[in-house]
């Protein structure tokens, strides 16, 4: 099985001029759009299925926001990748999810609220949030979060290959 994951290139206007290269994970999970790919990728391997009535293989993307889906088998629905899971509904961009999953999970680190509330400059209350729901995800959408775990370790090992690891 393979994942069609690629990097999206870095913003230009940056203020450092970078090197061309394969990003690192660390570059990547800055981005909302490749983690929702990845998360995409994690829910729904064979596509995305529509969170109203089932379907496989009849969501389009909608235009009008990133990452939303509509169903045309179904035509009622407006669906995203965080629907129907403990992400849903948050006001955090996707790619903090992403990052405190991958530290917690993949990276083994145990994380107090503390520490969260410093590494991503949110609110007491935000982080101990956001620690609840990544449990929440690992524990209620276990295939999800293995596949999630998998990829972010592939791509880790991918930018790793052919790029001398800095930091
Ligand atoms: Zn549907």
């Amino acid at each position: 099985m393979s994942y069609p994951l690629h990097a999206p290139a870095p913003h230009s206007g940056g203020a450092t001029d970078r090197a061309a290269g394969p990003m690192t994970l660390q570059e990547a999970l800055r981005s909302d759009d490749f983690c929702r790919k990845l998360l995409e990728n994690a829910r729904w391997p064979a596509g995305p299925v529509c969170t109203n009535c089932g379907a496989t293989g009849r969501a389009s993307k909608l235009t009008t926001r990133p990452g939303l889906w509509t169903c045309r088998a179904c035509r009622r629905c407006q669906f995203s990748v965080t629907s129907g899971t403990p992400l849903h509904r948050t006001r955090l961009p996707l790619s903090y999810w992403v990052r405190l999953f991958n530290m917690t999970q993949v990276g083994g680190l145990e994380l107090t609220i503390s520490q969260v509330s410093r590494r991503f400059d949110v609110a007491h209350l935000t982080a101990e949030n956001m620690l609840k729901r990544v449990e929440e995800l690992k524990v209620g959408m276990p295939e999800m979060s293995d596949r999630l775990d998998r990829l972010l370790r592939e791509f880790s090992r991918e930018s790793m290959s052919g790029h001398q690891a800095g930091n």
